[in-house]
């Protein structure tokens, strides 16, 4: 299939590109130091997770330890309530152990230190959720994992700080600054070039220098490839459109990697908070525009002086303030059709699909679900499929403060 010159037959033997380019975006703005420990990576990537030992075994973990493959669950009552004949699907990442997606691209990363090597793991983390999932690797491998928080961060985030911590991680707090996760992602990065014959960095989306966009997208990849096959054979079609939110994007290329050369519609879901005023949002994709942070070119909101400017979402999981490359060039292409949902929208969408189906969404995935309701209702017939990214129960008491119960 052909898009806009781009030959998605071929897509993933030709993006990233060597230097890790999607297009105009991506690539490597780092120090020299940095670059030579991002090139032992992607090397050992590249001969490494290609072999079929390594295959093989992490084929055995996702099954015997993740509890892959996670099913795909038919919406019945809420298809029912929109009533116009549109089918609605999940895709239940809320299934995959620690509740989320994040453990995917985690297990890979840590698995490819321990044939590396590296006796260590280094990440930063905001909310938590990515802290939580490496640490569970880390402690699975028998690996060290030291994970960078803002102290502001973790005074918020308590109970994450204290799963790392059982899951035997060593939390690292970072005091300077405004204390959150931009000085998080700066003392992990100075850490890790202080460390990186020992350690390895692992990265919370498809986001960062290259290569990680290309590995954390393809080893979210079995989101989408499952969800392909367990599609046809539930329903003997592909599903007319896929919904997917994107903070970084990881969630969504993994859903987005399967269906990109099929005749489906894909749609990125992105928050709108508040609103369309700077600092009400995170709708990188919609607002933004082109620029480098954290070490490649993405579309980004900027504030005045081109620093990456404040962001807001409901949901901790999509406050940042860019996209991974890969997104970025899906949108010029018109392949990937990005939108938004308000924080409103979203608390809705969390009520709906718990009273009716019985799954208690994550806050981020709620803006998929949302999404995928609105479409449903614009749409005559078909079916929507939506990447349920994670469970809710680590929203629950803020929804309760915030909202209360509807
Ligand atoms: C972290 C997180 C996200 C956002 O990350 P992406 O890289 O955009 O997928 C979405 N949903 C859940 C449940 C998360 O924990």
């Amino acid at each position: 299939m052909k898009f806009n010159n781009v030959d998605f037959d071929t897509y993933f033997k030709n993006y990233p590109t060597a230097e890790g380019y999607f297009g105009k975006y991506g690539g490597s703005y780092i120090s020299p130091e940095l670059q030579r420990a991002m090139e032992e990576i992607t090397s050992a990537y590249f001969t490494i997770c290609k072999s079929s030992k390594f295959i093989s075994e992490l084929r055995k973990i996702r099954k015997e330890f993740q509890g892959r493959p996670t099913p795909i669950s038919y919406l019945e009552r809420l298809s029912a309530k929109i009533g116009t004949g549109v089918q609605l699907y999940v895709k239940r990442e809320d299934l995959n152990h620690t509740g989320a997606h994040k453990l995917n691209h985690c297990m890979g990363e840590a698995l490819l230190a321990k044939y590396m090597g590296k006796k260590k793991v280094i990440a930063e983390t905001g909310a938590g959720q990515h802290g939580v999932a490496l640490a569970t690797a880390a402690a699975y491998f028998g690996l060290e994992c030291d994970i960078y928080m803002g102290s502001v961060d973790i005074k918020k985030q308590a109970p994450n700080v204290a799963r790392m911590k059982i899951l035997g991680a060593r939390v690292v707090e970072v005091t300077h600054g405004l204390a959150t996760l931009k000085e998080a992602v700066d003392a992990a990065f100075e850490a890790y070039c202080r460390e990186y014959k020992d350690a390895i960095y692992c990265i919370g989306s498809v986001v960062g220098p290259h290569p990680f966009p290309m590995m954390v997208r393809d080893f979210q990849s079995v989101v989408g490839i499952e969800a392909r096959e367990q599609f046809l054979s539930m329903t003997g079609e592909l599903p007319d459109a896929v919904v997917a939110c994107v903070g970084g994007g990881s969630n969504a290329m993994g859903m987005f990697s399967g269906f990109l050369n099929d005749p489906v519609d894909i749609y990125g879901v992105e928050p709108l908070g508040r609103g369309a005023k700077m600092g009400d949002h995170a709708a990188s994709l919609q607002y933004g525009e082109e620029g480098v942070m954290h070490g490649f070119n993405s579309i980004m909101l900027k504030d005045e002086n081109g620093e990456p400017a404040p962001v807001y979402s409901v949901a901790s999981g999509l406050d940042y303030p860019s996209s991974g490359p890969e997104h970025a060039f899906l949108r010029d292409l018109g392949r990937v059709k990005y939108d938004v949902v308000d924080d409103e929208e979203t608390v809705d969408a969390f009520f709906t699909l718990s009273r009716l189906e019985g799954i208690i969404p994550a806050i981020e995935s709620s803006h998929a679900v949302a999404y995928g309701m609105k479409l449903a209702k614009t749409m005559g017939k078909g079916s929507v499929l939506i990447n349920l990214s994670g469970r809710g129960d680590k929203d629950m008491d803020y929804i309760i403060e915030k909202y209360g119960i509807r």
